[in-house]
């Protein structure tokens, strides 16, 4: 089968064959790599590993830490703002989805007051909010800006002039899947189930002099702590390092990130071109806006797209259901998502608009 969820989503084939070779013994320890400490000599090696192929495959600056936490997306939308709006206590926020308004809750809630600085909200989020001016440092502790917005199918193939204010990326969906520059932020942040591996792990990447000691935040969502301890303050979830590691191998092997953003590029026009030709599926996001990770569509006739996924299902193309926010149907098309996948949805797709 084909899984097209939102996440958490597809493993490379060969990723999953490893771990199922060398679950019940890694390296010819005798032990699983579920069982092993995560103060062994062995996972020292495991993480060390997943960071520097991180760093090479995102040429991630060295004066940027990379850190792995629990979790997920959620739990750095109240890291960030605990770790960085200390100054101002106020961040900005571009409002462009669901995300993107749950990660300014966050910061609210703990006491950071948010400036929506635009939002699309009444476009029903087709298109991206986008700044009038430049922001300044003077005035916010960040901006926060979601890269790839899952839910409504959006995403900044250029990121937004904001000025000299730091910038710190929600890059959750498309983390790795298409090629930014890790320069531009001053914090990167996203659970790897999406694109990158099981979940149960958060990559955070963040500049050096954003690190400071705070007080009175949770240990677990410490920066300057786990830049000390290398992540490993407490129990890290080994298994899933484990298996992100595999993942970031799998990438070097594809050639790194400017060719997997080019097949995730060719998959999406595949998609987007019959979406575009079809008389009977729409998407509805401004073109210039269109997400390479996440493709909403419809038939506007919720009954017919009922039929759609029901049908789809059954040829074995898993999970098109789209979010219950939106409706209609939504094909997540991650790292692991070969070509063929696609294009068997887009001939499913095809076939079911020919008969009726
Ligand atoms: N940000 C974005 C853009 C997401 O798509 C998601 C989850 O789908 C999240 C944040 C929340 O991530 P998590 O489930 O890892 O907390």
């Amino acid at each position: 089968v084909y899984n097209f969820a939102a996440g958490p989503a597809t493993l490379p084939d060969p990723v999953i064959k490893q771990i199922q070779a060398e679950l019940p013994s890694l390296q010819g320890t005798g032990m699983s790599v579920l069982e092993i400490s995560h103060r062994s000599a062995m996972f020292d090696d495991i993480i060390n590993t997943a960071e520097q192929d991180i760093r090479d495959l995102m040429h991630v600056p060295a004066n940027y830490h990379i850190l792995f936490f629990q979790g997920g997306g959620t739990g750095q939308f109240a890291a960030a703002p605990l770790n960085l709006a200390t100054q101002h206590k106020r961040i900005a926020l571009l409002d462009s989805g669901h995300w993107a308004s749950r990660a300014g809750d966050e910061a609210a809630n703990l006491g950071v007051t948010v400036d929506t600085i635009a939002s699309t909200k009444d476009k029903h989020y087709q298109e991206l909010p986008h700044l009038d001016k430049p922001l300044s440092a003077e005035d916010y502790d960040y901006l926060h800006v979601t890269t790839n917005n899952t839910i409504e199918g959006t995403a900044y193939h250029t990121l937004p002039e904001h000025g000299d204010v730091t910038l710190v990326g929600d890059l959750s969906s498309n983390f790795m899947a298409e090629n930014y520059n890790v320069q531009d932020f001053g914090l990167i942040f996203g659970g790897v189930q999406k694109n990158l591996g099981p979940a149960g792990v958060t990559i955070t990447i963040v500049r050096d002099d954003l690190v400071k000691p705070v007080e009175h935040i949770p240990s677990i969502l410490n920066y300057a702590l786990f830049v000390k301890k290398n992540s490993m303050f407490n129990t890290p979830p080994v298994f899933a390092i484990y298996a992100t590691g595999l993942v970031l191998k799998w990438l070097k092997q594809q050639g790194g990130l400017a060719e997997i953003e080019e097949v995730n590029r060719k998959k999406a026009a595949l998609l987007y071109d019959f979406l575009d030709d079809s008389k009977l599926f729409t998407n509805y996001i401004k073109k210039s806006d269109r997400s390479l990770t996440n493709v909403p569509f419809t038939t506007d006739n919720p009954d017919l797209d009922t039929q759609v996924i029901q049908a789809a299902a059954d040829s074995g193309l898993m999970n098109l259901k789209g979010h219950r926010s939106v409706g209609g149907l939504r094909a997540s098309l991650y790292n692991a998502m070969p070509v063929k996948g696609v294009q068997a949805l887009v001939d499913f797709l095809h076939n079911f608009e020919t008969q009726h």
